[in-house]
């Protein structure tokens, strides 16, 4: 191994492989479920040292993790507990290569921070829609990597559909050129498909070739309360017919993830509604103007509380309004964080069957362990919920999540998969998961997902152990 670390150093600069000191911010996950062990940490500053970076690891059969802002949910970039595995950070590798107004793309390196890439596309007059609350920490690879969703999915698509090429290190350390930029490309096997969402097991991702649309004229956010999930669907089907294609938002949160907010964030001065089961908050991205929008906005309100789908509503006066009402939604989670250790399911279900599983599911729940309490929230529009489970008010959170985890997702994704669900929506699959995949995917999917990671990764070095179990073939 002593070798190896020294061919690094040679290869990226001995500042760039790191195996002293506190590790902690590569070798532990954002929800401090895990804690690993690196080799190193090596950091590379372009794609041809990552390429000499994975021939140098495959030369001695040593796996690699990639990693971008070290955010993702699911355990699927920190290394083992081995000492063995090298964490490849792209975080050095974080140049905007091109903008291309009449192409409406921009060509960038994985290591970006998201949300800077938000406001070098602004800059340049243009959106780059991709968003969640992460972003001022996730890179653009790790979005692709998970193949992130996050609040605009409704409208522009997860990051697979805002990606239009890839540049990419293969296992064997040869550097694909995927950068076409073309939205036009019927030349066999889509393999930009295959990387993206493959979570760091089939290859890693040095750039990419991300859409550009123009910036919305305004952008108009709403909160408003409804009296059940029934009527958040029926607001959702009325949001679709008045707004048209400009709905960029619809996110539902329970009355429970409100009051968790408020609990450990009171200084939030927004309409929070906790007296009605269920919040909405909307958003209306227009061509024309702020006018246009806002009266769109006030007859879909009108409507929508005239049919009972809504008790009260407010439309945000300025952006400042806007963005805390947006914080909000996004404090969910850190204030589920404050009140304790929890389940977390993010899982999909066609929308009209929503209502009924998560009042089925509750009620299972409920029945099987008295007093738990249920943090639903999440993105209604693309079918989306966050269906996390918290402790009983007075339960001990680590002793509940020891003792009652495995149950619960038994309890959460069998009903998942009876509404004809998918028991990961938006965060992918990491270590996590992996063996509720294997339970609930159907083996033909199973078969075809380790043919092609076999055929992509024969040495089983690309992140192994997550998404898809192999074994090393010959080595
Ligand atoms: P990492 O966490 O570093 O990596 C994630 C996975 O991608 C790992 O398997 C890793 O090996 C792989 N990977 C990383 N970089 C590369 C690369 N260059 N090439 C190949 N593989 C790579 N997700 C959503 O989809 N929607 C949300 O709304 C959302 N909200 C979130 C809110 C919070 C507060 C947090 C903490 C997370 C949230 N997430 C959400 C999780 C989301 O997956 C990540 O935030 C983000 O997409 C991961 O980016 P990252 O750079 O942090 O990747």
């Amino acid at each position: 191994m002593q070798a190896l670390l020294d061919n690094l150093r040679l290869l990226v600069g001995a500042n760039h492989v790191l195996t002293d000191g506190d590790l902690s911010a590569w070798e532990q996950d954002w929800r401090k479920r895990s804690r690993g062990k690196a080799l190193a940490v090596v950091r590379p500053a372009n794609t041809q040292e990552v390429a000499a970076v994975v021939k140098a690891c495959a030369v001695t059969g040593v796996s690699i993790v990639p990693q971008g802002g070290n955010t993702g949910l699911v355990v699927g970039a920190t290394p083992d507990d081995t000492g063995t595995q090298i964490v490849l950070s792209l975080q050095r590798m974080n140049t905007v290569r091109a903008m291309d107004g009449a192409n409406l793309t921009m060509t960038v390196e994985a290591g970006c921070i998201l949300q800077s890439l938000q406001e070098a596309a602004e800059k340049a007059g243009f959106l780059f829609p991709l968003s969640l609350a992460a972003e001022g920490s996730c890179t653009i690879g790790g979005n692709l990597g998970t193949n992130a969703g996050g609040t605009q999915v409704l409208r522009y698509g997860n990051a697979r559909e805002l990606c239009l090429g890839l540049e990419v290190v293969t296992a064997h350390g040869e550097i694909w050129n995927g950068l076409s930029g073309l939205r036009k490309d019927n030349t066999g096997y889509d393999l930009r498909d295959l990387f993206v969402g493959s979570e760091g097991t089939l290859g890693i991702i040095t750039a990419a070739t991300m859409k550009l649309y123009p910036l919305p004229a305004a952008q108009l956010t709403a909160w408003a309360a409804v009296p059940s999930l029934e009527h958040a669907v029926a607001l959702l089907g009325l949001a679709h017919q008045h707004l048209g294609a400009g709905l960029t938002g619809f996110e539902v949160m329970g009355q429970f993830a409100l009051s968790l907010v408020a609990k450990h964030y009171p200084q939030q001065r927004v309409p929070l509604y906790l007296d009605t089961p269920w919040c909405v908050l909307l958003e209306n991205s227009d061509s024309e103007s702020e006018t246009h929008a806002r009266a769109q906005f006030e007859r879909l309100l009108e409507t929508a509380m005239e049919q009972g789908c809504v008790t009260d509503a407010v439309v945000a006066e300025n952006l400042a309004q806007a963005h805390q009402l947006w914080h909000v939604r996004e404090s969910i989670p850190l204030a589920q964080a404050e009140e304790g250790l929890n389940i977390k399911h993010d899982i999909s279900i066609p929308v009209s069957r929503i209502p009924e599983f998560v009042r089925s599911t509750d009620a299972l729940l409920q029945a099987n362990i008295p007093g738990v309490r249920l943090v639903n929230f999440g993105h209604l529009g693309d079918g989306n919920l966050h269906y996390n489970v918290q402790a009983p008010a007075d339960g001990d959170a680590p002793a509940f999540l020891r003792e009652q985890e495995a149950h619960v997702n038994n309890l959460v994704f069998d009903a998942v998969q009876a509404f004809g669900g998918s028991i990961s929506a938006e965060h992918g699959v990491g270590s996590l998961k992996v063996g509720h995949l294997e339970h609930y995917k159907s083996p033909v999917a199973l078969a075809l997902m380790r043919s092609i990671k076999e055929a992509l990764d024969p040495q089983n070095l690309m992140n192994p152990g997550r998404v898809v179990r192999v074994a090393a073939a010959g080595f």
